[in-house]
């Protein structure tokens, strides 16, 4: 551990592109999927960040960059002050103990099987830590911690409820003690009611074992109330980021105001009084994105400046990439 990182986690300026190839017996590389397209963020010990954007905006991919599992194109990951960019696997090694991710769907992630103990106990046995015997205690105690009866170790993923599956999810990434967890969409694939539960298990664990989170998902209503900042992502940019009340209650991007306005709201006079940005076209292709701000053909407030030249991520605490951010009172009624 390096004391003096005052970020746990940097990223700076990354890249990450998926060439596109042709050619049965000579490939040759005809294009770019341009997934993160230079992405800067930080996070600070403890913190939460809320990654939010449409699918397809590349907040899954910049969190398997982040993690090391793909290696990216340009630009810089670094971990409690260590430069962790496109480690080899042995050298990455020590980090994975330090960085998990928690996927998306319990259902797929979860061998069906394997029984949920051995499950929860693989990052263990992968990293040598303990005898069976110990390890086996400590799944039981992991169990425990995140709700789960230890005395169902011997049962299978599908013997689980959906909320259930992503408790041993959330076990087994718990198992190495990580300082960051990547949740990638978490709880997209559960109920409402479900959602919450494992949302205030997230910040209970979070509290107890002074975890950092970088929280993936599609819905800004789900980051909310987890996240201290929130980043909202577009085709592979950040195109506003700010404290999580800061940006509900005054966002400044149009893209962020249109995803606000879609977002439900449990009380229906606000939600009878509030406006609704309905974006017009499909997100565009991150093969051949937009010039300019690639916002621009969706663009309520856009001008014709904003289809040439690229608005810079800039600002102090709230960062906004408009030429055109919206000011007080504008945006939709909330
Ligand atoms: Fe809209 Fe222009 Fe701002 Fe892009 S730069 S978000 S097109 S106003």
């Amino acid at each position: 551990m390096n004391g003096g990182a005052v970020n746990l986690l940097e990223v700076d300026d990354l890249v990450k592109h998926f060439p596109i190839q042709e050619g049965a017996v000579l490939r040759r590389t005809v294009g770019q999927v341009r997934a993160v397209d230079g992405v800067s963020l930080t996070l600070a010990p403890g913190e939460t960040l809320g990654l939010v954007g449409e699918t397809g905006c590349g907040k899954s991919t910049l969190a398997r960059c982040i993690a090391g599992l793909h290696p990216v194109t340009s630009g810089k990951v670094t971990f409690d002050g260590q430069d962790i960019t496109n480690l080899s696997r042995s050298a990455m090694r020590p980090f994975r103990r330090d960085i998990q991710v928690m996927f998306q769907d319990p259902y797929g992630s979860l061998n069906p099987r394997r029984r949920v103990g051995s499950i929860i106990a693989d990052p263990l046995v992968i990293h040598g830590v303990g005898t069976a015997k110990e390890r086996r205690r400590a799944v039981a105690e992991l169990m425990e911690r995140v709700g789960l009866n230890p005395e169902h170790y011997n049962r299978f993923p599908a013997e689980f409820s959906g909320g259930q599956r992503q408790r041993i999810g959330v076990a087994r990434a718990l198992a190495l003690k990580p300082r960051l967890i990547i949740c990638d969409e978490p709880v997209s694939a559960l109920d409402v009611s479900i959602q919450a539960q494992i949302l205030n298990l997230l910040k209970d664990l979070q509290d107890d074992f002074g975890l950092t989170y970088l929280f993936i998902a599609h819905d800004l209503s789900v980051v909310r109330h987890v996240s201290d900042r929130i980043a909202v992502m577009y085709l592979g940019r950040v195109a506003e980021l700010a404290e999580a009340d800061e940006l509900y209650d005054h966002p400044r991007h149009p893209y962020s105001d249109a995803l606000l306005s879609a977002t439900a709201v449990a009380d229906p006079d606000v939600a009878d009084r509030r406006g609704r940005v309905v974006l017009t076209g499909d997100v565009p292709s991150p093969i051949d994105p937009p010039s300019g701000c690639r916002f621009h053909p969706r663009c309520p407030r856009a001008q014709e400046v904003c289809s040439v030249r690229e608005p810079v991520l800039e600002g102090a605490a709230h960062l906004t990439a408009c030429h055109f951010p919206i000011g007080p009172g504008e945006g939709a009624p909330r």
